[in-house]
């Protein structure tokens, strides 16, 4: 695993060189690029500092034309050391004009140089620069060498942040400079705040230092003292509260990880060695692990290196001496590269406003629990915690799916003004509360919620629902961090049911597998673990745990009407398998629920083809579209690339929901098999438009989704856009979405979708 070479220690003269500048106080760019020329044996060396708007300026040179200071300029992505900025990777190159990057800058004079080694200046996460260096031979630098210049930029990121990137310093020039990332909405919603980004933990003390003995004892001292934590945390000792986000898969992988692999910390220890402080030589190593990051394509790589990554967060953490959990500031965004529903909770109950997450979808887990706790979460924002620096401002715009990070005056003004005039219009949707959920034309539609969590029970109240369509069992185990007790698990099923008071209640047994894996458990070595060993499947093969969530459901409702359904049911006779262990138990319980309703949820397309014969022993049926969907196009619901590629507003959908609700209604003699849909579409107006035209009458959702749904339901005439759904399915000629007609019908009617 690349993770585990070896780096070379940069050269100690070097170091000690870098030692003496820096002890005359801060070391200014001429004196570095001599230095660099000198111990590289280069022809040239120079700093590229990042200015506003994006372009990298040449500050400082030994070796091209001196008059260029100041006057070369290239935009970040143009020539080699624009490549290097935008792609924060190292350019070693034996003919740099015959790059096809390279851009030609006839006043720098730098033609007679064919080898140039290029390396970006990095500072919690944020390209300053680029420092570069061009001999006249054509040959590639050696790995040394390149580490060396590394060094450097990682003392000259520290001198750039100080201010003195320019003659006189202008602190903070780079910072201010806004960008603006695209991503996919989780969940709607506008606000300004500070980012945080997890793990970011960044050292300001020196970087250098003399005693590389002192500094490898502090060094193991704080991974033993790293390795107790997690050993604690793995036995399950550290309470409840503080477990958080650190009993997510993500850590006890990286844990293994890091005990099997001590490669990771002989690196950080050789750097010191090499004269670098402990902080220093942790943050160089963790860099190097950043950039490889960047370059592996292969998923399963790109998340042991991130694991790596976040583990030198945690030993920086561990050096400073603190627990690197400093407190959420007040409307705070969290910024991260991936997030696993655990760690969203944690981070959630820490405070933050919102979240931007770079690889997450609408369908993921993360997005999930992003609208079950009602925080504006935006997916697929590439780039975006590489951008951002710890503290720096940020809109996340989750309705137009934008990330702004450091807004100017402007774009900050107009984003609290719409703060406000959300805040107000949100006081009118909660009068709907008390309204019914009933078409303009008198057809009354079920509106219920997707839970899981104790803390979302007030949504009932809050919202009017008619009840709980989906009860994701498995979310509260996650927030848990484990498999708990019956007991434990009876008085939550208890509190849903009484929080419901008499309102419908489904429960869905432990949907755990895919990207739900609980902390601890032994992830499974699956190309495609969405469609592996997960869900129902585990419960069968392992029966204990799922029977005794089956007792625990018995139990809480305590006489009163239970309905409990499977999720990824893929054949008639898991279902029957599944219903008979709940008939077991329930045999054994007392006293024995009221009406005891068993249902399956559609999510696997081979179901379709078995549903006479299920809709004969099924006392009810919920489509699950987020995973039916994921099968129905073999579109990975995780996969940001996938998001929006294929459309529920289409016609195979619609043929096939409408014959979902057909048959349903027609089964066991005509007396009908209620049906319902509880995917994340449920609670997007258009969608939910969509689904009752279809003949879906009972939707579940996220509770974000209620009044905008209902509000829509009320101004819908039903009949009359049945007949235009139907006109434009007859006509849809192969269309692969229906979705701009629909939607121009709904505006021409002014419905709010
Ligand atoms: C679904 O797949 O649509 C569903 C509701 O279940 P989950 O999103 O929890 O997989
Ligand atoms: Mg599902």
């Amino acid at each position: 695993m690349p993770a585990a070479d070896v780096i070379p220690a940069a050269a100690p003269r070097l170091l000690a060189r870098l030692r003496e500048l820096m002890a005359r106080g801060a070391a200014s760019l001429p004196d570095l690029v001599g230095l660099v020329a000198g111990e590289l044996v280069a022809e040239v060396a120079s700093i590229y500092v990042r200015r506003p708007g994006d372009l990298l300026e040449l500050a400082a040179t030994c070796g091209l034309n001196p008059d260029s200071v100041g006057r070369t300029r290239l935009r970040v992505g143009e020539g080699i050391v624009g490549l290097c900025a935008a792609s924060g990777q190292v350019m070693n190159l034996p003919d740099a004009q015959n790059h096809p990057a390279f851009a030609y800058r006839p006043e720098t004079g730098e033609e007679p140089y064919a080898a140039m080694l290029a390396v970006p200046v990095r500072r919690a996460g944020r390209t300053l620069g680029v420092l570069a260096v061009q001999n006249r031979a054509t040959r590639y630098y050696g790995a040394e060498e390149v580490e060396e210049l590394e060094t450097v930029a990682m003392l000259l990121a520290e001198v750039l942040a100080a201010g003195g990137a320019e003659p006189g310093g202008t602190q903070g020039v780079v910072a201010a400079v806004s960008r603006v990332f695209a991503g996919v909405p989780l969940l709607g919603g506008i606000l300004l705040g500070p980012v945080v980004l997890p793990g970011a933990v960044q050292y300001a003390g020196p970087l250098l230092a003399e005693d590389p003995q002192a500094e490898l004892v502090r060094l193991e001292a704080a991974a033993e003292r790293m390795r107790r934590n997690l050993d604690a945390l793995i036995a399950g000792r550290i309470a409840e509260d503080a477990v958080g986000a650190d009993a997510s898969r993500e850590v006890l992988e990286a844990y293994r990880l890091v005990v099997a692999d001590g490669g990771w910390l002989r690196r950080v220890a050789e750097a010191i060695r090499g004269g670098l402080a402990a902080e220093a030589a942790v943050q160089r190593v963790a860099g190097d692990v950043h950039d490889r990051m960047r370059r592996v394509a292969d998923p399963y790589l790109r998340e042991r290196l991130a694991d790596l990554e976040d583990m030198a967060g945690r030993l920086l953490g561990e050096l400073a001496g603190a627990a690197a959990r400093p407190p959420v500031p007040p409307g705070a965004i969290l910024l991260a590269r991936r997030l696993g529903p655990a760690e969203l909770l944690d981070w959630h109950a820490r405070g933050i406003a919102g979240v931007a997450i770079e690889e997450a979808s609408p369908a993921g887990h993360a997005a999930i629990l992003a609208r079950s706790l009602e925080l504006p979460a935006l997916g697929g924002v590439r780039g975006a915690t590489a951008a951002a620096g710890p503290g720096d401002e940020a809109v996340l715009d989750a309705d137009h799916g934008t990330l702004i990070l450091r807004p100017d005056a402007e774009v900050r003004e107009l984003c609290l003004r719409e703060v406000e005039t959300r805040r107000a219009a949100q006081a009118g949707w909660s009068l709907l509360r008390d309204r019914p959920a009933m078409t303009a034309d008198g057809v009354r539609v079920q509106l219920m919620l997707n839970l899981g969590l104790a803390l979302e029970l007030e949504q009932i109240e809050r919202t009017g629902a008619d009840g709980v369509g989906l009860f994701r069992t498995e979310i509260a185990m996650l927030a848990r961090g484990a498999v708990v007790d019956v007991a434990e698990q009876a008085a939550l099923y208890a509190r849903v049911l009484d929080a419901a008071a008499g309102r419908p209640v489904v429960f869905r047994t432990l949907d755990l597998g895919g990207d739900k894996l609980m902390p601890g458990a032994e992830p499974q070595e699956e190309e495609n673990p969405a469609m592996g060993w997960r869900s129902l499947r585990v419960g069968l093969d392992r029966p204990a745990i799922l029977r005794r969530q089956l007792r625990a459901l018995l139990l809480a409702a305590a006489g009163r009407d239970l309905s409990v359904m499977f999720p990824m049911v893929a054949t008639v006779a898991e279902f029957r398998a599944a219903r008979d262990l709940l008939l077991a138990e329930a045999r054994r319980v007392r006293p024995a629920p009221g009406r005891l309703s068993i249902g399956a949820m559609l999510e696997v397309p081979a179901l379709l083809w078995q549903l006479d014969t299920l809709l004969e022993e099924a006392d009810f049926l919920s489509i699950g579209s987020n995973d039916l969907m994921q099968f129905l196009f073999a579109a990975d619901r995780g996969s940001p690339a996938m998001a929006g590629r294929y459309d529920l507003l289409s016609p195979p959908v619609f043929d096939l929901l409408e014959q979902v609700a057909r048959r349903a209604a027609a089964a066991r003699g005509g007396r009908g098999v209620p049906v319902s849909l509880c995917g994340e579409a449920a609670g997007r107006p258009a969608e939910a438009m969509a689904l009752v035209g279809i003949g879906i009458m009972s939707l579940s959702m996220p509770a974000s989704g209620l009044f905008p749904v209902k509000a829509m339901l009320r101004d819908l005439d039903l009949a009359g856009f049945r007949a235009v759904l139907a006109t434009l399915r007859r006509g849809a000629g192969g269309a692969a979405s229906l979705r701009e007609p629909i939607l121009a019908w709904a505006r021409e009617h002014g419905l709010p979708v």
